[in-house]
């Protein structure tokens, strides 16, 4: 071998793997691992004379950082760590291929969730950068456990696109700072000092706080992963999966259609299993509103997995809540210790995955605190949207009515009862009910009256009144919920902002960068 072909370095050694290594059997072409830190390709006599022409340009690698941990579900995806790199092979879909560089799966190919990576030296890719991120939520992950003095993070707000906000804890409390842009691309915190990128602003901070409350320390931790597109790369289009891939652990619970399972999907991945009893429902109707739910994904929706309905009972298989339903969560313990401020972001959560069905023209027909399930760090997520449309419940207590016709009277709007008339704004008035219950800590609404009584007092204009230690804003909010007329009563996207800015309704609450030198 020609010492010129060893000194060529990594990047001919990588262009050999590329170009050679598919049109060569891979017995022409041994790789030593390290040499003087270098790979060394030995070629055998045959194709020593390969690189006779100009080498051709590389083309540039794609690489990604990893921005969360992921465990392997099948024997196709990668296992990686935050920070783990790893090189795009292919990105169609979802679930992309790559082959990791470093950590625990170095060297190995697999299926990555694209939403678990950023590309290399992208801003996405700083552990600082929380792209989507609302004011309430960075204020929830900054004063959650781990972050110290100085913990940081710049936002783009979903709301305002293009408005960045840098977010810092200090000594327990969380200032914003708006972070402004110069019309030839620069960014500043104050007009005093400007900067190219973001990185310089983050770096010129971190040595000094230069009048911001404090000098910038570690990156904001992340609360949790997002959810994956589905439950691995194969199941993105496999709706139906084989039953004997899941296997029931252990009962949570028994709601209207059926029972609820924790379970285990291929030994790896913990899931929700809901089993349908099929007697109070047609199977095809099931599978006709499946194919829609199935589409509806955002971050305050549960997801829907994967179903088996090829035998009885019918399983749906959604991701897990760890705290159950937020009915039950309210009104144990966990509930007691839950603050105002708590109640408003949980309603304020509700609220953004209802904006989200409004967007998309889709009605949900039974919300109510049982129909929310609640995670980790009070985060809320609707479930069961779309399904009172497939099943006749059967549940005397909250759905009977009067003979004949089976609604949750006390959460439904008297359009509804009266003339079936279910809308988006009928959920609006289903969404007041909740924040009653919410509020209440999982009281039942009009905790005095029959559910007969409730269809013959609100034609009248009788509403509840408001709830002790309820604040008036707060009432209000719900009384808008319960207008008479369907169309008076707020859109979902104007609830979400309402509550979101519940306790921060104006540009002042960000802190003074006047100030800053
Ligand atoms: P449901 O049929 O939705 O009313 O569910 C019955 C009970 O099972 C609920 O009250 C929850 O406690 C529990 N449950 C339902 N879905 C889930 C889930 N995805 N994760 C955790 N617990 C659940």
């Amino acid at each position: 071998l020609a010492p010129s072909v060893m000194d060529i370095g990594q990047r001919f050694v990588l262009w050999v793997r590329s170009h050679c290594c598919h049109d060569k059997s891979s017995a022409d072409i041994e790789t030593k691992p390290k040499a003087k830190g270098k790979d060394i390709v030995v070629l055998k006599n045959d194709h020593v004379d390969a690189p006779k022409r100009p080498l051709p340009p590389l083309p540039p690698r794609d690489m990604y950082v990893a921005l969360y941990d992921y465990t392997a579900r099948t024997a196709d995806d990668l296992s990686f760590r935050a920070g783990d790199r790893l090189e795009a092979l292919n990105k169609t879909g979802p679930w992309w291929f790559a082959r990791a560089l470093t950590g625990i799966s170095a060297n190995k190919e697999g299926f990555v969730p694209a939403n678990y990576v950023a590309q290399e030296e992208s801003l996405y890719a700083e552990p600082w950068y929380f792209q989507d991120t609302k004011r309430v939520d960075a204020e929830k992950m900054l004063l959650s456990e781990g972050n110290e003095t100085g913990a940081f993070l710049i936002r783009q707000c979903e709301s305002q696109k293009g408005e960045l906000s840098l977010s810092v804890l200090d000594n327990g409390k969380v200032k914003h700072y708006k972070v402004r842009k110069l019309d030839n691309g620069g960014y500043y915190v104050s007009t005093a000092k400007s900067f190219l990128t973001l990185k310089e602003l983050v770096q010129y901070y971190s040595e000094n706080n230069h009048g911001l409350c404090v000098q910038l320390g570690e990156p904001c931790k992340k609360l949790e992963a997002p959810q994956t597109h589905g439950l691995s790369y194969n199941t993105v289009d496999h709706w139906e999966i084989s039953r004997s891939s899941i296997k029931l652990l252990k009962k949570l619970g028994t709601g209207q259609f059926g029972e609820v399972y924790e379970g285990l999907w291929n030994g790896t991945t913990p899931v929700a299993v809901k089993t349908l009893r099929c007697g109070n429902m047609d199977p095809n109707d099931f599978l006709r509103e499946a194919q829609i739910m199935k589409k509806l994904r955002h971050s305050k929706l549960i997801q829907l997995y994967a179903v088996c309905t090829l035998d009885e009972p019918i399983y749906i298989i959604t991701e897990l809540m760890k705290n159950g339903s937020l009915l039950e969560y309210l009104q144990k313990d966990k509930g007691k210790e839950l603050q105002f401020h708590d109640q408003v972001e949980m309603a304020a959560q509700v609220a953004a995955g209802m904006a989200y069905l409004e967007q998309q023209n889709y009605i949900h027909r039974d919300l109510a605190a049982r129909n929310v399930l609640v995670g980790e760090n009070n985060i809320c997520k609707v479930a069961d949207f779309g399904l009172a449309r497939v099943f006749k419940v059967d549940n005397e207590n909250v759905y009977e009515a009067k003979e004949g016709s089976k609604f949750p009277v006390k959460w439904t709007a008297p359009e509804a009862i009266n003339a079936n008339k279910f809308s988006i704004k009928s959920d609006v008035w289903s969404f007041g009910i909740l924040m009653y219950e919410i509020i209440t800590f999982g009281q039942m609404p009009y905790p005095t009256m029959s559910n007969y009584q409730v269809i013959q007092v609100l034609p009248s204009g009788y509403r509840m009144s408001c709830p002790a230690n309820c604040p008036t804003v707060f009432y209000n909010i719900m009384m808008d919920c319960w207008k008479e007329n369907d169309f008076d009563r707020p859109t979902f996207e104007t609830l979400q902002w309402k509550l979101e800015d519940y306790f921060d309704l104006d540009v002042t609450s960000y802190a003074d960068t006047n100030r800053i030198p």
